[in-house]
């Protein structure tokens, strides 16, 4: 599934636009700088499918990639960039929270981490527009690597902490690195088990 040619189907930054529903739709989100497009590009095995932000919080668009017509990977615009104007970041509120209830698709949400930062309060609002819209979503815990292994266990136990009491079912953590490849057999695989759910 993974090897297959990825093709960029479109950027829509209003949810007037998006394209028509087709398989199961994967969405990923996470604060500007979370790693997001390393992780894109890592997945799909293609160096420059999504742009790696030279300009944090540049992309405000939903980005919608296709492998085959079972699955579409949904790059979400990255939040949390702190010099955002107040207007942009309800108009992004907006969008995401009309796209998150809409899109009778979507299987998953993938929220990005940043291993070293753990889970901040900028993530617990998405984490709460995703529990409010009742779409199911798990933790990508980015760039382990930059974590020592003997904190990493700690690094899992604060982030299962801080989901434990908000969700119902309770989502799934996997450690990455876009860097070293490390926990992506492991996404791939999550992602395989949603399309052919
Ligand atoms: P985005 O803004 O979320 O799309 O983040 P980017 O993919 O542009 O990455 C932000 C920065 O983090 C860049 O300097 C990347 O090289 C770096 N980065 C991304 N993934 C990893 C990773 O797995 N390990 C390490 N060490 N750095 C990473």
């Amino acid at each position: 599934m993974f090897a297959a040619d990825w093709q960029f189907i479109s950027a829509a930054p209003t949810i007037e636009v998006l394209p028509p529903m087709q398989g199961v739709e994967v969405a990923l989100a996470g604060r500007s700088n979370v790693g997001k497009s390393s992780l894109v590009n890592a997945l799909t095995g293609r160096k420059a499918l999504a742009r790696t932000s030279v300009t944090p919080g540049r992309t405000q668009e939903l980005i919608f990639f296709r492998a085959q017509p079972e699955l579409t990977l949904v790059d979400m615009p990255g939040y949390g960039f702190a010099k955002a104007p107040k207007d942009k970041v309800e108009a992004w509120t907006r969008t995401i929270r009309a796209y998150l209830r809409g899109r009778v698709n979507l299987g998953r949400v993938f929220v990005l981490i940043d291993a070293r930062h753990g889970i901040k309060p900028v993530d617990e609002e998405i984490l709460d527009l995703l529990d409010k819209a009742a779409v199911s979503y798990a933790i990508v815990l980015t760039k382990i690597d930059q974590v020592k292994p003997t904190a990493q266990p700690q690094v899992l136990a604060e982030a299962q902490e801080k989901i434990r009491r908000r969700a119902a079912a309770y989502p799934e953590i996997f450690p990455t690195s876009s860097n070293t490849g490390e926990g992506f057999p492991e996404l791939r695989a999550a992602i395989a088990r949603l399309v052919s759910e």
